[in-house]
């Protein structure tokens, strides 16, 4: 059994049509290699028309965006900025880039993100204290989407704009809108694992009423802050964040599957939640249908924790098998790193979910008979 071929748990999958190809070979074709291009400029331009943003920087990652959104923000030393800390480092990290402080808000446990309330308690206590956080990222987990009109309200009552990290929920609908497009700025990622891969790379979105000047200032940053002169001159700090020309052209390709991939991960989702409806120590990650779509990028479930079996024996169980499984995210506060921040409870969801959460394979390349063999394997633990 060990030796069948491996099932992963995300891995990149390229468009059977290889429009990728196509749009690099066009790069090549016009020697276009290099951080800008048709293919940046188009690849901007349609990821607009796809997610409703008004505009889009493309940069090298998904952590880069998130970095220029606390620049356009002007996120300092010092400042505070409110974190979901149920995530992956990547949301948190920028915070840190800026000598700023993070804030780390507990999950909402009908959605795995951001608690509205300890996000409101954050709000109320900070404000004792004379302090306005300079920004709240927020994150849709796993495709899941947060509870981001209520966010939404909350921020809009203390005044501060929202970085939503979609890097997980590109495709992912809540109340008929992409998310990416509900925050001040939206940042998504094309790394290998994500749901369309450019191989690495991100987009920041532009959502602000000011958003062609800011979309600008982004890709201003990401040039090195080079002003606009015959000879070099900078008057600030600036990054080398622009996105290459050939990576941009495997995200226009990929950016074709996008409706492909996620109609295929929720294919898996609902799988797997068919496959394990009899057991109940199993709770599939809430995917919330009546007012949202999940783009379900990683099927994730819980395991009662009076469950005889752990999810590391899920885990192992499936490495046996030559199959990938992993834990959830760990939150930020449990980080050796960051846990000298302060952190706002919500009963500690975040931890609930992490300690008793495993994220299953969902490869968008796996047939009917790999989600059984996935399916089957994991049943006979609970035989
Ligand atoms: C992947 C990811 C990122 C970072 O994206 P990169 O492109 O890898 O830099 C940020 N936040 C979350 C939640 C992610 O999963």
């Amino acid at each position: 059994m060990g030796n069948k071929e491996r099932i992963f748990l995300a891995s990149p999958h390229m468009s059977d049509e290889g429009y990728e190809q196509g749009y690099i070979k066009e790069a090549f074709d016009t020697n276009w290699i290099a951080p800008l291009g048709e293919n940046v400029n188009n690849f901007e331009k349609e990821i607009c028309e796809v997610t409703g943003a008004k505009d889009a920087a493309a940069l090298v990652s998904g952590t880069s965006a998130i970095h220029l959104a606390l620049k356009l923000l002007e996120v300092k030393k010092s400042d505070i900025v409110f974190c979901q800390s149920l995530t992956f480092s990547a949301s948190a990290n920028p915070i840190i880039y800026e000598n700023a402080t993070p804030v780390f808000i507990d999950s909402d446990r009908d959605t795995w993100n951001m608690s509205p309330k300890a996000l409101e308690t954050a709000f109320e206590k900070y404000k004792e204290k004379g302090i306005k956080p300079k920004a709240v990222i927020v994150v849709h987990l796993y495709g899941i989407c947060a509870k981001i009109d209520e966010i939404a309200e909350i921020c809009k009552k203390y005044d501060t704009p929202i970085v939503e990290d979609a890097a997980e929920s590109l495709g992912s609908i809540y109340k008929g809108r992409m998310t990416g497009t509900f925050g001040d700025y939206g940042i998504l990622s094309f790394n290998g694992n994500k749901i369309i891969t450019s191989s690495g790379g991100g987009m920041l979105l532009v959502n602000t009423s000011d958003s062609k000047e800011k979309a600008a200032r982004a890709r201003f940053l990401s040039t090195q802050a080079r002003e606009n002169k015959r000879y070099y001159y900078h008057k600030e700090v600036g990054y080398n964040y622009r996105m290459s020309n050939i990576v941009a052209g495997i995200g226009r390709g990929q950016l074709k599957v996008l409706d492909k991939r996620v109609e295929k991960k929720r294919e898996i989702y609902f799988h797997y939640k068919e496959a394990f409806k009899d057991i109940s120590d199993i709770e599939m990650m809430p995917i919330n249908d009546e007012d949202t779509r999940c783009n379900c990028w990683l099927s994730t479930i819980l395991i009662d924790e009076n469950s005889k079996v752990k999810p590391l024996d899920v885990i192992l169980k499936l490495e046996e098998n030559n199959i990938e499984a992993r834990h959830v995210w760990n939150p930020m506060h449990k980080q050796p790193f960051f846990e000298k921040y302060d952190y706002i409870d919500n009963g500690g969801v975040g931890e609930y979910i992490f300690n008793n959460g495993v994220c299953l394979p969902s490869d968008t390349k796996m047939t009917k008979e790999d989600m059984e063999r996935v399916s089957n394997i994991i049943k006979t633990l609970w035989d």
